[in-house]
């Protein structure tokens, strides 16, 4: 048999080397930068087409490069970084692989224009498909531009799976944050589609935060330094209160790079907790700085997993340090606990997720109780006035249900036939809180158990649909108009979906530089926090259309529905459980809710009877 073994022609090499390193268009704006940074330059420019799939353009008043280096850069395993192997152990610059520039250029086409400083000519050169199309002598500023266009123009398949513009533009404004929050020291701009998303003028790494994350962030962060011989870490970290419903103001950086640290993010978790509530987070932005002997920045080829030699060390460092800038600024663990306890309460109080008037029938109701109740359940008084608001509740109905007398048992053939009503005689005796999450009541066919967080879900979910589709809906005027802030890339997102949220009765005007004016809700929405409000549905909205890839007005009334449906937990009055088993029988999909949850479950009489009657059990 002859040789079969054989070499793969550059082109394809590259082509191979570049699904590893280029996935997306964020990736090659990463590189891009990364080079810039490593030449130097104190001021750097991205211009951005159509979220990076028609034109990446990076320029940098860098060192430039000599004629033939800029041709080199090109090639595979081509860097002026390292030289031997052992420089592999002390690397300081942002790459280092020589991978980059090979792999854009066997999949785009790229325009390079460099020039040194010292000299008065620099170079042009066009590379496409791996392929030198041109190079030559001209005329342009010191430092580097390369331009990348057309990306993935020869990998079919890695073009169709690009995500949307405000998708994949979010990917590149996270890889440019990432680099702008390591280095305060150089100026950026990014332009997408000629409009300015940023400009971070060169600052301290307080103010380049603030830069990024929207005016009034420098409130909400504290910061924290501490240090070792052999490991220096400081930064910001969040104060307690802003802590966020969602992951992602959260960035660990080591050596001037960002890195994922599951270990170290836990040790954060640590020192915050008591000070948050279960499933909020903590926002932080903390750099980590050891002997590039002690860090392996190499396990993984994005290079965002890192292992440090001393992670236990700098677990412990951490973790301290944290809990001591929070004592500093007076954050202790005490004072919020007593909020956290009242908190199921306060939710009980206000926002009451049902507008329906109620006509109280109970005569025990009393719509005046909850403020007393407040009071009584704070700690220390706790536990009994709990328990007296229980029997409460449901007194009335033990006792007279435990004396029953033929009249006054339901009778599953008759009784519900006289009303129009599914549910029709006396709320209080017609439904039972579970759990203050399961609503059990019974109707004709037999018993009913819902789950108040999936019925209220898909009830809610149906009407921010239909005035999505009917273009119409009401809108409640808020008293005092709200200036709210945002991160540039939620504010991007908030425009773009900004005449959907408009149907939903929200009122919201763009007033640039990433705020806006809210002077209208939905009538449906309770008066708490607008900011988190639109905040939580800003991310489920990425969540649902970037995974599940599900239409956007779907999205957004699944997002609202999500954000605003009463949680499991929420105690509900009588008249709350029944109005909302009513609404949700008129749905058109009652069962389930859109993700698919079941929203209620019915066991027959014939069920139950035939349970009583088995004679499996002796
Ligand atoms: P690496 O950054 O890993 O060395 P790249 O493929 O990204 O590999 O770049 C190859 C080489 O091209 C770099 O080592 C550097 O010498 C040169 N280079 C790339 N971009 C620039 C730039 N913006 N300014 C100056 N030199 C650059
Ligand atoms: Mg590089």
């Amino acid at each position: 048999m002859s040789d079969l073994i054989k070499l793969l022609p550059d082109a394809v090499a590259n082509q191979i080397a570049a699904g590893e390193v280029i996935q997306r268009p964020a990736s090659a704006v990463k590189e891009l930068l990364e080079n810039a940074i490593d030449a130097g330059a104190t001021d750097i420019k991205l211009v951005i087409k159509d979220a990076g799939k028609t034109l990446i353009q990076v320029t940098d008043n860098g060192s430039g490069m000599s004629q033939t280096d800029a041709r080199m850069s090109f090639e595979r395993h081509a860097t002026s970084k390292i030289n031997q192997a052992e420089d592999l152990f002390a690397i300081r610059t942002m790459g280092f692989r020589g991978e980059a520039l090979a792999s854009i250029a066997a999949i785009a086409h790229v325009e390079l224009k460099s020039r040194l400083h010292d000299q008065e000519l620099g170079t042009y050169l066009v590379i496409e498909g791996s392929r030198v199309i041109s190079q030559k002598p001209g005329a342009c500023p010191a430092g580097t531009t390369i331009s990348v266009k057309n990306l993935f123009y020869n990998v079919p398949a890695r073009r169709k799976f690009l995500k949307s513009n405000a998708a994949e533009l979010r990917h590149i404004i996270e890889e440019f944050n990432r680099v702008a929050f390591v280095h305060e020291d150089i100026a950026f701009t990014l332009i997408h589609n000629n409009n300015i998303v940023y400009q971070h003028p060169a600052s301290t790494l307080k103010q380049r935060i603030v830069s990024i994350m929207g005016s009034g962030y420098g409130e909400k962060i504290i910061p924290m330094k501490q240090g070792t011989d052999r490991v220096e870490i400081s930064g910001f970290i969040g104060k307690p209160q802003y802590a966020k419903k969602t992951r992602g103001e959260q960035y660990f950086f080591a050596n001037k790079r960002y890195i994922r640290h599951p270990y170290l993010h836990h040790a954060v978790e640590n020192a915050f907790e008591e000070l948050i509530q279960d499933n909020s987070f903590p926002s932080y932005f903390l750099y980590i700085s050891v002997e590039p002997a002690n860090i392996d920045i190499n396990i993984h080829p994005t290079k965002t997993e890192v292992n440090f030699q001393d992670n236990q060390l700098i677990y412990a460092i951490l973790k301290s340090a944290i809990s001591k800038s929070l004592a500093q600024h007076n954050i202790t663990p005490s004072l919020d606990f007593e909020q956290e306890q009242s908190f199921d309460l306060e939710e009980l109080e206000k926002g009451k997720p049902i507008r329906n008037p109620f006509t109280p029938k109970d005569v025990q109701y009393n719509p005046f109780e909850t403020s007393e109740r407040k009071t009584d359940l704070r700690p220390g008084g706790g536990q009994a006035s709990q328990q007296r608001d229980w029997e409460k509740l449901y007194d009335p109905l033990l006792e007279r249900d435990s004396r029953p007398t033929e009249q006054e048992l339901p009778r599953h053939d008759d009784v519900h036939d006289k009303s129009t009503k599914i549910f029709d005689i006396e709320a209080s005796r017609k439904f039972f809180q579970v759990q203050n999450k399961y609503i059990v009541s019974y109707i004709k066919s037999g018993m009913i158990i819902i789950d108040q967080h999936n019925a209220h879900f898909r009830i809610l979910y149906e009407r921010f649909l239909d005035h999505l589709n009917k273009k119409a809906s009401v809108s409640q005027k808020e008293l005092f108009p709200q200036q709210l802030s945002f991160s540039p890339d939620n504010a991007e997102l908030l425009k773009e979906i900004r005449p959907n949220l408009q149907l939903l009765g929200f009122n919201i005007k763009d007033l640039g530089k990433n705020t806006f004016v809210v002077d209208g809700r939905p009538a449906d929405c309770p008066q708490d926090d607008l900011y988190a409000l639109l905040e939580r549905i800003l991310e489920n909205f990425k969540r649902n259309t970037e995974k599940l890839n599900i239409d956007k007005n779907i999205s957004l009334a699944r997002s609202l529905a999500a954000s605003l449906s009463i949680r499991h937990g929420k105690r509900l009055q009588p008249e709350e459980m029944e109005v909302l088993s009513e609404q949700l029988f008129s749905c058109k999909v009652p069962e389930k809710t859109p993700g698919g949850k079941l929203c209620f479950w019915i066991i027959s009489f014939d069920e139950l009877q035939k349970k009583f009657r088995s004679t499996d059990a002796t």
